[in-house]
């Protein structure tokens, strides 16, 4: 139960919250009364411990907000002064990616060619928790050097030569390298040489480069559907999207190596905090933080630079990968990656004008065209593209930021969100069901049957978060994505 009280600042679609007897900027929440409805006590007090933990200046509550740890799933959390490791998560830089193809949609029309296009990305890019490149036929070979080198430098041009990814999609990232603490690669190379002793079986780990892991991690074809108006039909021209073109959307993180190094660095802050008896935002530990400057924030920031690098280049090959199993079944298809960006990482941004460390966690970067960030990227004119998944029958949505973006901290949500947990899911939903759905909707999976609690049901109206975004001003759509098949565990 939510134990402390708080007001609720109705005002449009963006709504505030206050904490009661806070001086502090409420809580800016985005959601529109539906949208509202589906936040509980839980993942209010999560907001609210977040909103009063120290150094915190701005929190952002988006319309797919759920309980999370420490902070909600779906919020925004800004410090000029701390990093929370919460706020980023187990899964580093958990990230979308979406590869165009030059294939018109009828392509794969044909359930044959639809299957053959799934066995050949399975046979290159394993799902389920654990499994790596050693697990498929068509691998890549990832060994302990390689994986160094993909951790300290991220997707960099000899990285990607390495494992035969086009250098070129690094323009397409929202970060393709990230660097250490003193925003150098050397302390990266350090504190891996340090780490690399103590690290359970790093070398598995490494050769699960270019897969997608469990849970709700996927890859999924689509169709891509421009809007119709003017402004969509130009941002889908810089963007590379084809009306009417299949598109190939991938939602993974840093695999067993980014879980080991967020574990690690919980566990080290909370032995801290233990020792030193310092007291806990609204007592949870989930939501242990560093002073940035001290020797645990460089930690923290030199080992979330780690996990988001394999994330990185995780993504890159898997795009390659896919490609190339479209070019096996389909020859002389081509592909250009679209745009790669994260909802779980903390950025240095500027944010009223100072440096802070803006925590997504579940949330997506919005910068709109002219924000300073963009100058010099293909996207500097228009904004970059916002890859939203939603599920795979409401179908996913590429957006493009508006000035409105500046209210939330230049972000937007990351996704549907979840409206039943896994348990609830599959107390209330019927697996025959779920699988006929998937059959009536024609699109097909890699599943025996479809994982219950990963069913459509199981995440809120994709619809009416969207919409709580454009009427708050903060994005406007581009295209939506329709599924044609799944791959998912
Ligand atoms: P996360 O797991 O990163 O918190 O959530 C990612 C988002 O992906 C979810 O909120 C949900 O809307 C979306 N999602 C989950 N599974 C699928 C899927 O199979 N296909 C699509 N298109 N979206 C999905
Ligand atoms: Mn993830
Ligand atoms: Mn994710």
């Amino acid at each position: 139960a939510t134990e402390q009280k708080h007001e609720i600042i109705a005002n449009g679609e963006a709504t505030a919250i206050m904490p009661t007897g806070g001086k502090q900027k409420p809580i800016t929440v985005i959601g529109t009364e539906a949208i509202r409805n589906t936040f509980d006590d839980l993942c209010l007090q999560q907001a609210i411990n977040s909103r009063q933990a120290p150094g915190v200046t701005d929190l952002v509550l988006n319309p797919d907000a759920h309980c999370g740890y420490g902070a909600p799933v779906g919020c925004v959390m800004v410090s000029p002064s701390h990093v929370y490791p919460g706020p980023v998560g187990v899964d580093i830089k958990c990230s979308m990616s979406l590869l165009q193809t030059s294939l018109p949609a009828d392509a794969v029309d044909d359930k044959k060619v639809r299957r053959a296009l799934i066995k050949a990305i399975c046979d290159r890019t394993p799902t389920g928790a654990g499994r790596g490149q050693r697990n498929v036929p068509k691998s890549r070979h990832v060994d302990e050097a390689l994986g160094k080198r993909v951790l300290v430098e991220g997707a960099s041009r000899g990285v990607c030569e390495e494992l035969g990814i086009p250098a070129e999609w690094a323009n397409h990232c929202e970060d393709a390298s990230h660097v250490g603490h003193n925003d150098s690669t050397g302390s990266l190379a350090l504190r891996l040489e340090k780490l690399l002793p103590n690290m359970y079986k790093f070398a598995d780990k490494m050769s699960q480069l270019g897969s997608y892991g469990g849970g709700n991690h996927f890859g999924e074809c689509e169709v891509v559907q421009v809007g119709e108006d003017k402004r969509s039909r130009e941002a889908a021209e810089v963007f590379g999207l084809v009306d009417g073109g299949v598109a190939f959307l991938s939602h993974c993180g840093s695999r067993g190596i980014g879980h080991q190094l967020a574990t690690g660095q919980f566990k080290a802050l909370q032995n801290k905090f233990e020792q030193w008896d310092i007291p806990l935002p609204g007592q949870d530990k989930q939501l242990v933080y560093a002073p940035l400057g001290t020797a645990e924030a460089n930690a923290y920031l030199d080992d979330m630079a780690l996990g988001a690098n394999f994330a990185t280049v995780n993504h890159m090959l898997i795009n390659a990968l896919v490609l190339e199993a479209f070019q096996e079944v389909i020859p002389g298809t081509t592909g250009q990656l679209v745009y790669f960006i994260s909802h779980n990482i903390a950025r240095k941004e500027i944010v009223d004008n100072r440096p802070a460390w803006v925590h997504r966690k579940g949330a997506t970067r919005a910068f709109p065209g002219g924000h300073h960030a963009l100058k010099g990227t293909p996207f500097a004119k228009t904004g970059h593209p916002i890859l939203l998944p939603g599920n795979p029958q409401a179908g996913s949505a590429v957006m493009v930021a508006d000035e409105g973006a500046a209210l939330s901290c230049y972000s937007v949500n990351h996704g549907a969100g979840r409206q039943l947990g896994r348990k609830a899911a599959k107390r209330a939903l019927d697996q025959a069901e779920v699988d006929r759905s998937f059959d009536e909707t024609d699109i097909l999976t890699n599943c025996r049957s479809y994982p219950i609690d990963e069913a459509p049901a199981a995440y809120k109206d994709f619809d009416e978060v969207l919409h709580s975004v454009k009427s708050a001003g903060l994005a406007s759509e581009v295209a939506r994505l329709k599924a044609r098949f799944v791959i998912k565990d």
